[in-house]
C-alpha cells in the first residue's frame, strides 16, 4: 500500500489516500476526539472494504466507481498504517479505539470484513475497543450477517455497534435512493432481535436527511422499538453526487431547531444529532470524494484505467 495523499490536520482527523496497486485507490480516516486536546481520549479509524462501491447511493461519491472487494490484508494494512503512526508496538493505549467499517464500500458485500473482525484481538491490544459497522443490508448477505452475529457473541459482545442506513420511512424513496434490493424494515428488526443483547449497546438507525426526505416517526414504531433502536440524525455532506442529484441537507449545524428529530423523540426514541466539527467535515466525512478530486485532477487513463473512466462520470 503506497499513501498518495493525506489531508487533514493530526489533533483533528486526517484522510490517507491510498495505491494499493493494480490501479485499485482507497481511502481511510483517523479522527480524534476531542479535537486539537494534549490527551487523546478516543481515536476513530473509518475503513474502505470496497474500491469503490456497486451500490451507487444517490448522494455517495464512492458509489462513482466499483473495481473489487479489499482483501483481509489491504483492510488490516489501513490500520496498521495509522496505528504505526502513533504506537510504537500493537498497543493502541487510548481510552476508548472504535473502527468504523463505513467509509468506501457496503462492508457487506465482503466476507474478508468477517476474517478482520475475527483476527483483530490477536492482533491489537487496546483497553476499551469498539467495533462498528454501517450498512444498507442488501438482499443476499444474510449469511454475512449470521456470520457476524457469531463473531459478535464469541470476541465483542455488548461493545459491538451495528448500524442500518435507513434514510426514509417511505420506501419508493429510499429505493431510489440506495438503489439496490434491501432487507425490509420487518428484516432488520427481526435481525436486530437477535444481535441486540440488553445491556449492550442500542442499534442505530441512520437518517441522513434531505429537506424532502419523507419521514414519518409512526412508520419507524411498527417495527422499531425504542427500548433496542436509537436514530442518527446527519447531514447531507456536500459531495459531487449530492451537489447533481440536487440534495438540499435538512441539517447543517447542530443548533438549529429541527421538528423531525423533535418527532423521533417524542415517539420515545433517543436521538443522536451528529454533525460533528465543522473542521472535521470539511477535512474528511465525504467519502469517496477526495479520490473522485483526485482522479479529476491527476487522472492517468494508464495508471487508473477502470476508476477513472468510471469516477470521471460522477459530476
Ligand atoms: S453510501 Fe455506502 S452503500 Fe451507498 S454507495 Fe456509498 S459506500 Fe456504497
Amino acid at each position: 500500500m503506497k499513501i498518495l495523499k493525506q489531508i487533514g490536520k493530526d489533533d483533528i482527523a486526517t484522510v490517507f489516500i491510498a495505491d494499493f496497486g493494480n490501479g485499485k485507490l482507497s481511502e481511510f480516516v483517523e479522527s480524534v476526539h476531542p479535537p486539537r486536546a494534549k490527551s487523546i481520549k478516543k481515536l476513530v479509524y473509518i475503513l474502505s472494504t470496497l474500491y469503490g462501491c456497486p451500490v451507487q447511493c444517490k448522494f455517495c461519491d464512492a458509489g462513482g466507481f466499483y473495481s473489487g472487494k479489499q482483501s483481509a490484508e489491504d483492510i488490516f494494512s489501513q490500520i496498521d498504517y495509522m496505528v504505526k503512526k502513533r504506537f510504537a508496538s500493537n498497543k493502541i493505549d487510548v481510552e476508548r479505539f472504535k473502527v468504523q467499517f463505513s467509509r468506501m464500500g457496503e462492508p457487506s458485500m465482503n466476507p474478508s470484513v468477517l476474517d478482520v473482525l475475527r483476527e483483530f484481538p490477536k492482533r491489537y491490544e487496546t483497553p476499551c475497543f469498539i467495533p462498528s459497522l454501517s450498512t444498507i443490508a442488501p438482499n443476499g448477505t444474510e449469511d454475512f450477517f449470521d456470520r457476524l452475529l457469531e463473531i459478535k457473541k464469541e470476541f465483542y459482545d455488548d461493545s459491538f455497534q451495528l448500524q442500518f442506513s435507513i434514510h426514509s420511512t417511505d420506501e419508493k424513496y429510499r429505493n431510489w435512493l440506495m438503489p439496490v434490493n434491501k432487507w425490509s424494515f420487518k428484516a432488520i428488526a427481526e435481525y436486530s432481535k437477535r444481535f441486540y443483547s440488553k445491556g449492550g449497546k442500542k442499534i442505530t438507525l441512520n437518517f441522513a436527511l434531505d429537506s424532502k426526505t419523507p419521514v414519518n416517526p409512526g412508520d419507524l414504531l411498527k417495527c422499531f422499538d425504542p427500548e433496542t433502536f436509537l436514530i442518527k440524525i446527519t447531514p447531507i455532506n456536500p459531495t459531487h453526487k449530492a451537489y447533481s442529484n440536487k440534495f438540499d441537507s435538512y441539517v447543517n449545524d447542530g443548533n438549529g431547531e429541527y421538528s423531525v428529530l423533535k418527532e423521533f423523540e417524542s415517539s420515545g426514541y433517543e436521538v443522536i444529532l451528529s454533525v460533528g466539527e465543522l473542521e472535521e467535515n470539511d477535512i474528511g466525512s465525504n467519502c469517496g470524494q477526495h479520490i473522485v478530486n483526485l482522479l479529476k485532477q491527476n487522472v492517468s487513463d494508464k495508471e487508473y484505467p477502470l476508476l477513472g473512466r468510471v469516477a470521471l462520470d460522477v459530476k
